[in-house]
């Protein structure tokens, strides 16, 4: 339990209660980037050459993470997420995984990876206790794949993909729906995850790239792909009962085989029912991707901070949080960072 250090004879107010922030938004849910590196440069990301990383010294330890993860988990965080950048990337990440595993109300650690480097580390990451895997993949054709991630890679994230359900892992395919591109690619990704029992979820392209490229007539929507799936794979129905809180609706082919899910942060936000927060490679704790203001926790882990400040942080910048983005209104600001330095 942790509790403010009490002033005079006054009660010391309880600083582990659940994160809520002032709309009623229960946050049980951490998305920790480990890297801001990535061995691939997708265009809707990041930029093809001079891309400016953090220092190494900038970059959270898997110390300073296990310590914010454990003040966290006393708040009410049960499910982390590793991103990045890259996760893999990560020098010895599995043991990352080993230590947040055994913290005691993690329930749940999922990784996002564009699984390059899977193949390899499909064991040892099942092994530290890693739960569950969304594999990043926008078409089956190796050409595009080319143009869209300017690197050479299809054959090793298949390769990644069959080592990672080799291992057991549940798993979800996140593919980036820019409109004037992936038309084609919509209804093979679902056949394939019809055929291998994976989820697809269509992303849509959102302002967070690191060159300024979005533009509205670029996002190919919810709408359009669901039209696109009835006519080439087959007819969908909403999955009903699903968890509000996730971020993508979910649909089923009428048939039986399959799921689809759609996260459509610009044609249906899903700001309402949020429950995440954000932890960056270099230590900075965002209430949502879009946030323009961001909590400098790496320079409290590295001072002589006690627990009780930590969770002090959590809850001033869980109190902050905005009722939702603005994409849709001319008042929309695009954060400071692109996705890669936030950690999708
Ligand atoms: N490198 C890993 C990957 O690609 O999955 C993890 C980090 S990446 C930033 C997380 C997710 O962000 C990816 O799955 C990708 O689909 C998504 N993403 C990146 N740029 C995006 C953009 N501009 N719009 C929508 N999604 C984007
Ligand atoms: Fe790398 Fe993921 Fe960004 Fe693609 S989306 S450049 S894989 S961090």
């Amino acid at each position: 339990m942790i509790f403010a250090h009490s002033e005079g004879n006054a009660p010391a107010p309880e600083l582990d209660g659940p994160l809520v922030d002032t709309f009623g938004r229960v946050h049980d849910n951490l998305r920790i980037s480990v890297t801001d590196r990535c061995n691939i440069r997708c265009f809707y990301c990041m930029p093809e050459e001079g891309v400016q990383f953090q220092p190494r010294q900038e970059i959270l330890s898997f110390e300073e993470i296990a310590r914010f993860v454990r003040v966290a988990a006393e708040m009410g965080i049960t499910k982390l997420r590793l991103t990045g950048g890259e996760p893999l990337v990560r020098k010895d990440l599995p043991e990352l995984v080993t230590m947040l595993s055994a913290i005691p109300g993690i329930r749940d650690i999922a990784l996002t990876t564009n699984a390059v480097l899977l193949k390899g580390l499909a064991r040892p990451l099942r092994e530290a206790g890693l739960h569950r895997l969304n594999v990043h993949l926008d078409t089956l054709d190796p050409a595009k794949f080319e143009r869209i991630t300017r690197r050479d890679d299809f054959a090793k994230v298949i390769q990644g993909i069959d080592a990672a359900q080799a291992e057991g892992f549940p798993l979800k395919l996140n593919a980036v729906a820019v409109k004037g591109l992936v038309e084609d690619d919509i209804a093979p990704l679902a056949r394939f995850g019809r055929d291998r029992g994976i989820e697809v979820r269509y992303i849509e392209f959102m302002p967070l790239d690191a060159q300024g490229i979005w533009d509205r007539n670029g996002v190919l929507s919810a709408t359009e792909m669901i039209g696109i799936l009835e006519r080439e794979v087959g007819p969908l129905e909403e999955v009903p009962d699903r968890d509000p809180r996730a971020p993508a609706t979910e649909y089923r082919f009428v048939d039986g085989m399959g799921r689809v899910g759609f996260i459509a942060s610009v044609t249906r936000p899903f700001c309402l029912n949020c429950n995440r927060i954000r932890l960056t490679a270099d230590g900075h704790l965002r209430y949502c991707l879009f946030a323009i203001e961001e909590t400098n926790v790496k320079a409290l882990l590295r001072s002589s901070c006690t627990d009780t400040q930590i969770a002090q942080v959590l809850h001033e910048t869980v109190r902050r949080k905005w009722i939702g983005h603005e994409i849709n209104s001319n008042r929309f600001v695009p954060p400071p960072r692109p996705m890669y330095a936030i950690g999708g």
